[in-house]
């Protein structure tokens, strides 16, 4: 039932190495709670880690009520600094008003922290009944750029234009981070997704930097698909992939889709990986406006987050701990949240993966 590092390829394996070695030093790490159901799941996050007496000291940070000009945005200069001296943090979901207003705190955070490769995990949980029983992805997103540059204007009256920036640099960086994650952690197959026959210039120079990077990897399968054709084949077949690597805008959709593949967006977690081995964690999920406040959000994608955060800072028998009494929660039945059709708040789930530790 249960995932342990030891025994199986583990999807929620550590990202990049980095120099903590024990399971008892205390180690600082930055919390932002985050927008709408944010401060319940990262109170979920905070009772579980007490309960399993994770040693990690929580340095919270709050998104401010004014803009801080040395980030042009509501985050403050002092939460970015949090992060930096750190180097590992875990993050909640944070809202983006639509169509107007301040510079997207996630992208500030990205964008500030250098945040290049978003490594989204995905698999069927056991004894979580879906239409799929055999989804094991690695969803492998750019972070910097593409679409999401922020690069957007009016040119004249009614016509807007909005670029969309791939560099040769971002694309190796991430490619790189692919095979690499493909190799070490037992993976066949990287599958570059794009739509180069249209974006010629772009996701063309995207492949490019991938075939690159796939020469140097000849034990790992390399193939590209076409972002649409891609859609069709996970949701006629998931079990056809494994690692998938993909500029931003394709990464955001097609993670959303893969979290559908297994019981939705309650259950799939992601880390943020910088420059300098930072690793940020956070949920694939956003606010959730509709269900904040009202004690029905899963904490599961938060929590599964934070085990990632754990094996960054390679403290797997605490990582290992937490993640098999979440898995064997859900797997019981017993408990589980609306979103997986049960009936059990918050607060009452996490109660139970408590008594599971
Ligand atoms: P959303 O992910 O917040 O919600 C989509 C649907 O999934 C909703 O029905 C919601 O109730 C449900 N859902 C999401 N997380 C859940 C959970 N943990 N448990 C149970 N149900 C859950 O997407 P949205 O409504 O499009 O976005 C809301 C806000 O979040 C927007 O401002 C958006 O910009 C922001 N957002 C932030 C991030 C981030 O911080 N990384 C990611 C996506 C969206």
């Amino acid at each position: 039932q249960v995932l342990s590092s030891a025994t199986n390829p583990n999807p929620f394996a550590p990202f990049v190495a980095r120099a903590f070695s024990s399971d008892s030093t205390p180690i600082r790490a930055t919390l932002f709670p985050g927008d709408g159901i944010g401060p319940e799941i990262a109170d979920s996050v905070k009772q579980v880690f007490k309960a399993a007496d994770v040693p990690i000291e929580w340095e919270e940070h709050y998104v401010g009520d004014q803009i801080d000009p040395r980030t042009q945005s509501f985050l403050t200069w002092e939460s970015l600094e949090s992060v930096r001296r750190n180097g590992v943090g875990l993050k909640g979901p944070m809202a983006t008003p639509i169509g107007k207003g301040h510079r997207s705190l996630n992208l500030t955070l990205r964008k500030e922290l250098n945040l290049y490769a978003n490594v989204r995990p995905c698999y069927s949980l056991p004894g979580y009944k879906t239409r799929y029983d055999d989804v094991n992805l690695i969803t492998i997103r750019e972070n910097t750029e593409g679409e999401y540059s922020g690069l957007e204007h009016q040119v004249v009256r009614g016509v807007v234009e909005s670029l969309k920036i791939i560099t040769r640099q971002a694309s190796l960086r991430v490619a790189e981070y692919a095979f690499h994650y493909a190799k070490t952690h037992g993976r066949e197959r990287v599958s570059a997704i794009h739509k180069a026959n249209i974006m010629q210039k772009t996701d063309g120079l995207f492949l490019k930097c991938c075939r690159e990077v796939a020469e140097k990897y000849p034990e790992i399968v390399y193939e590209e698909v076409v972002i649409d054709n891609c859609c069709m084949m996970l949701v006629k077949n998931p079990a056809l992939f494994d690692v998938l690597v993909m500029p931003n805008l394709y990464g955001d959709i097609i993670s959303d889709l893969c979290a559908g593949l297994i019981g939705g967006l309650g259950l799939t977690p992601s880390c943020n990986i910088g420059e300098g081995g930072i690793a940020l964690a956070e949920a694939v999920h956003g606010s959730a406006p509709d269900i904040a406040g009202k004690n029905l959000a899963n904490p599961t994608a938060l929590l599964l987050s934070s085990v990632t955060m754990l094996r960054h800072l390679e403290f797997h028998g605490k990582a290992d701990q937490i993640q098999n009494a979440i898995l064997s929660t859900i797997a019981e039945g017993k408990y589980r949240t609306a979103d997986l059709g049960g009936s059990s708040s918050t607060t009452d789930f996490t109660k139970a993966i408590c008594d599971h530790l």
